[in-house]
């Protein structure tokens, strides 16, 4: 984890929030190449559960909503974690995590191992972050930044259902930030103070929502595969009764095996007709499906319900490699060339030749209207490919002399290193169709 750290700092992905300040444990801000990989990672998911479907419509909701919604959500009330503070070291810990922390005073102990520890009872402390709306001071302007997009859906399902002429089943998806003010904060991006959830709430008839739950948490495994998470680092991981949400019926996490082990990438949960239930006892509003024919019902609902910041760090862990070619080392991430940040890097082999540089940014002119390309000119051409691998970018377009005998340019391939020469007018073209070709990892096993 420290290696994928120190390069997303040093390669301007993600730097820590408010640095000159000393920043903010963990919260981040990303630079150029982390949004960059972001946007992929948010329009990939945007497309396969939006773009490339019929049955789930878009929404953004706001992120502060009426405070009511988190009393009837029961997040008020039950969003906690249990704590337990240790009185010598000062430190807090996750109750019910202990055996992934360690000792204030001895790292190579668990919280309460060590003989000079002191933990105090556990009690409940509620992740949602506080804020208030309006002039006034009172109770009554308290409000809360919402920790899942969710009920924001919820309380909407009555507008898509009208407007967008829906009828279960069929889904909603959004897209943007949840805040929790989590107990123990850390491991990177992985678990963060603010971060980008991508939520899809689909409503169905409650007899088909077994069904319909398989299929969620099949089609999201898929997602990690097409965009090439190796397999042995992936698994599903059903929850026991004692582990679920008050709410959910059943839930299954989809797990990655990062740097710091097994952790939840996604969670897939059948909710029942818990939120709409509660929405529509606690507003008065009636959130339920009338058919045409009279019949009536609260659908259920199967939530896949993943970060940006989880998936991102999945990618890098699982693309980050090192290896010696020709007796020097490199780094290279080995995205997915659709997540990856940059597509393509167009390198004038000397950049002092006004001919070769001619047709260099010519060629990047042209590419860089349909994709994020980078034209590069600066230091010997070894040094630019290791800068395009450290950032994973999968190809790399070199005009040199012969360019300019028989306009032909040199493609090189980020994993495979090989080389091969292509017309200069093909390339937008070949530069299509190897970015639509299915990408596995060379690393698999
Ligand atoms: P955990 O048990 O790891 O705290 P959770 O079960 O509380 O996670 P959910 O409420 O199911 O998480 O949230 C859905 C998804 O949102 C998670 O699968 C994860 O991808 C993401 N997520 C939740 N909390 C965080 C966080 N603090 N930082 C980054 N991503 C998060």
């Amino acid at each position: 984890m420290d290696k994928i750290v120190s390069l997303c700092r040093r390669r301007g992905f993600v730097f820590p929030s408010s640095e000159i300040y000393g920043g903010l444990g963990s919260t981040y801000d990303y630079g150029h190449y982390g949004v960059l990989a972001k946007n992929n990672i948010r329009s990939l998911w945007f497309s396969a559960m939006v773009q490339e479907r019929d049955d789930i419509v878009a929404l953004d909701s706001a992120i502060i909503l009426n405070p009511r919604v988190w009393e009837a959500s029961g997040h008020v009330a039950g969003f906690s974690d249990p704590l337990v503070d240790c009185r010598t070291c000062k430190l807090r810990f996750r109750a019910d995590k202990l055996d992934e922390a360690q000792c204030g005073r001895k790292p190579s102990k668990r919280p309460g191992e060590h003989t000079e520890c002191d933990l105090t009872e556990p009690r409940q402390f509620n992740l949602m972050f506080q804020t208030r709306v309006g002039a006034v001071e009172d109770a009554s302007s308290v409000a809360y930044l919402r920790p899942e997009t969710a009920q924001g859906i919820f309380v909407n399902f009555k507008n898509v259902l009208q407007i967008a002429r829906r009828k279960p089943p069929f889904g909603i998806a959004q897209v943007g930030k949840s805040f929790r003010n989590e107990i123990t904060p850390g491991n990177f991006l992985f678990r963060v103070l603010e971060f980008e959830q991508m939520e899809m709430e689909f409503f169905v008839p409650p007899d088909e929502a077994d069904r319909w739950f398989e299929h969620w948490v099949q089609a999201r495994f898929d997602w990690y595969l097409k965009y090439g998470l190796r397999r042995s680092k992936l698994r599903i991981r059903e929850h026991g009764e004692e582990e679920r949400s008050h709410y959910a019926t059943a839930t299954s996490d989809i797990e990655y095996e990062y740097p710091i082990g097994w952790g939840e990438l996604e969670g897939v949960a059948n909710r029942g007709d818990y939120d709409l239930t509660q929405h529509t006892e606690h507003s008065g509003t009636k959130l339920e499906y009338v058919g045409e024919g009279g019949e009536r019902y609260t659908p259920w609902v199967i939530e896949p319900a993943v970060s940006i910041e989880r998936i991102f760090v999945a990618m890098l862990a699982d693309g980050y490699d090192e290896e010696e070619v020709a007796g020097r080392q490199r780094t290279v991430l080995r995205l997915h060339p659709a997540i990856a940040p940059v597509k393509a890097a167009i390198l004038p082999l000397i950049a002092r030749d006004a001919d070769m540089v001619a047709h260099a940014r010519s060629l990047y002119e042209e590419l860089r209207t349909s994709h994020v390309v980078e034209y590069d000119d600066g230091g010997a051409i070894g040094r630019r490919y290791r800068r395009q691998d450290e950032i994973g970018t999968p190809f790399a377009f070199t005009i040199d002399e012969q360019t300019l005998e028989d306009r032909t340019v040199t493609v090189r391939d980020r994993d495979s290193l090989a080389q091969e020469r292509l017309p200069i007018g093909g390339v937008v073209e070949w530069l299509e169709g190897a970015l639509r070709q299915p990408w596995a990892s060379p690393k698999a096993e």
